[in-house]
């Protein structure tokens, strides 16, 4: 999610020049030629317009709006494949300004019925306005029904095929790509995501309870099969009665649990809030890799990754700076908080 370029040149139809301007990132570009958003398509090359179909406030910052393809026409297979294998954005434009932004599609909601919703039709953003932004409050004052032109999809990472464990460390709408992997590794038999998950204000994450972490008590299952739901729940640390409320998208987590379950995938959760002074800590990152390697039938680091998504700040706190070589997004060495904490053999992307 974090950096933005200092300049990138992409050749295409009338020459496309992609200028850096923000300091959260996402691109702003000027057009060559000002006619290339006529495509039915998704496709990343040319904007696409979408009908903005509904706008769902998640807290007093950020909404969840949903864009259907205008023509109705299926997307490309590309769009199925990213969803299998990706963690991947879209730009938005804002028109006025001819600038775009990135954003990261949050899956299909995971407790409805199949089919309800179309992954390669209806589109679900996470976007928080931020303040003096650009494209987050134009995209926020948009009416329902309103025209939203699209480009992509744009891969940020691609899963390797024998990804078996990801520890994500997300910093509030971080939150897409930790649920795009949920969505990617739910149908991998085995396969366990354990999100870390930090917000400044719990309007963001109402109801979410930590999912225990604790080893079982002797006598008890153990470890990722309980850790994960796969057979007897470990009580949680925080409560074991669920709250009344939930917000929409500890909802939508909870629902992916369930269906990574079902899928024979497992996914847990853990919720930090800045205003409880409840802050990932290393001691979080460590006993979960200790617990990795103690209930791994048989220890090895192959397809273990540790992923961090946020703001910039929050990637350059845990894993330092990314960089920009060449035009190019790099991820620069690592650095911060795992720079300087043995991870075991873990790999880290940052995102
Ligand atoms: C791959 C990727 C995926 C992303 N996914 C998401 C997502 O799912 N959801 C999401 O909400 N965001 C996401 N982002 C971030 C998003 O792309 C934007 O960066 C974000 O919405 C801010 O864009 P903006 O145009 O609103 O703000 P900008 O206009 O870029 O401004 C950003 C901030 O910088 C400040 N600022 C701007 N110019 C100056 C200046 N000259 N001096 C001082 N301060 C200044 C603004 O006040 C504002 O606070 C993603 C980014 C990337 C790279």
């Amino acid at each position: 999610m974090g950096s933005a370029p200092s300049i990138i040149v992409r050749p295409h139809s009338g020459m496309l020049v992609v200028l850096g301007t923000s300091a959260l990132g996402g691109a702003a570009y000027r057009y060559g030629t000002a006619s290339d958003s006529d495509d039915t398509s998704l496709n990343p090359h040319s904007f696409t317009p979408y009908t903005l179909v509904s706008k769902q406030p998640i807290s007093s910052t950020s909404t969840i709006f949903t864009l259907r393809n205008r023509s109705g026409s299926p997307d490309p297979e590309s769009l199925k494949n990213v969803w299998k294998h990706s963690v991947w954005s879209v730009q938005v434009k804002q028109p006025q300004l001819q600038i775009a932004r990135a954003y990261t599609p949050l899956p299909p909601h995971a407790g409805r019925a199949e089919g309800v919703q179309d992954e390669t039709q209806e589109l679900r953003l996470l976007i928080r306005k931020e303040e003096g932004g650009e494209v987050s409050t134009y995209v926020h004052k948009l009416p329902e029904q309103s025209t939203v032109e699209l480009r992509g999809p744009n891969v940020e990472h691609e899963l390797p095929h024998n990804t078996k464990e990801v520890l994500f460390l997300a910093g509030g709408t971080g939150i897409a790509p930790a649920m795009q992997v949920a969505h990617a590794l739910r149908s991998k038999p085995g396969a366990r995501l354990h999100i870390l998950w930090a917000n400044r204000n719990r309007e963001d994450c109402v109801g979410g309870q930590s999912d225990g972490l604790q080893a079982a008590p002797p006598g008890r299952l153990s470890g990722w099969r309980s850790m994960f739901g796969l057979e007897e729940p470990v009580l949680p640390q925080e409560s074991a009665t669920p709250p009344a409320k939930q917000g929409v998208i500890v909802k939508e987590l909870e629902a992916m649990k369930d269906s990574s379950k079902s899928h024979g995938s497992g996914l847990s959760v853990e919720y930090f809030v800045d205003d409880e002074r409840k802050f990932i800590k290393p001691v979080n990152i460590a006993r979960h890799l200790k617990l990795s390697d103690q209930n791994d039938d048989a220890p090895s680091k192959e397809g273990k990754v540790i992923l961090v998504s946020g703001p910039d700040g929050f990637i350059e706190h845990w894993a330092g700076k990314k960089l920009w070589i060449g035009g190019r997004e790099a991820q620069g060495p690592l650095g911060g908080v795992l720079g300087q904490m043995d991870l075991r053999g873990w790999q880290v992307y940052k995102l």
